[in-house]
């Protein structure tokens, strides 16, 4: 009953408007107000202050971290299992080494390159042999042939896997991946 009685004015102290007013007692929703009361400012939305304004303010700053979770999730990881990992330490052109953890069965040749699946993405890399610093132990660890050539490797990376063709390509390059 008495609520009833609160009138919705001017705050007389900042002129905040919304203030809530009964004979000489304020309710004001400034916070930096002296009749600043915390209940009032909560039970108004969109309302300044610090509660009411925290909740409108955070969903779009974790937007960008959750999104990018996300993406990482969706993206997947590459680490290969410890008895397929191997190291190869590497001088770019730059002169700089470099140390790619990648996994030894997806190790091929490729001409004077040897390439790879490496973590973190499993992206394939190519790199020249020459400039493999530790080359003597890359080199047993080279899955032995044969590999399927460019338009076989199209086959089994996106073609229909219950085609004849795709069956048969599985069967003759069974550890190819
Ligand atoms: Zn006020």
């Amino acid at each position: 009953m008495l609520e009833s009685l609160w009138r919705t004015a001017d705050c007389p102290a900042c002129r905040q408007p919304g203030a809530r007013v009964l004979l000489w007692l304020v309710k004001c929703r400034n916070t930096i107000c002296r009749h600043f009361d915390n209940a009032l400012s909560q039970s108004l939305p969109g309302a300044p202050g610090p509660l009411a304004g925290a909740p409108a303010s955070a969903p779009p700053s974790q937007a960008p971290s959750l999104l990018g979770g996300l993406l990482r999730a969706l993206s997947g990881t590459f680490e290969p299992a410890p008895a397929d990992a191997i190291d190869i330490r590497y001088r770019n052109h730059k002169g700089e080494e470099k140390v790619f953890r990648g996994s030894k069965t997806s190790l091929r040749v490729a001409g004077r390159h040897i390439t790879l699946c490496v973590a973190p993405k499993g992206s394939r890399i190519s790199l020249t042999r020459d400039r493999i610093l530790n080359l003597p132990a890359v080199e047993p660890a080279i899955p032995p042939g044969p590999y399927p050539d460019r338009k076989e490797r199209r086959i089994l990376l996106h073609g229909d896997p219950c085609s004849a063709r795709y069956e048969e390509l599985e069967k003759k390059f069974p550890d190819w991946e």
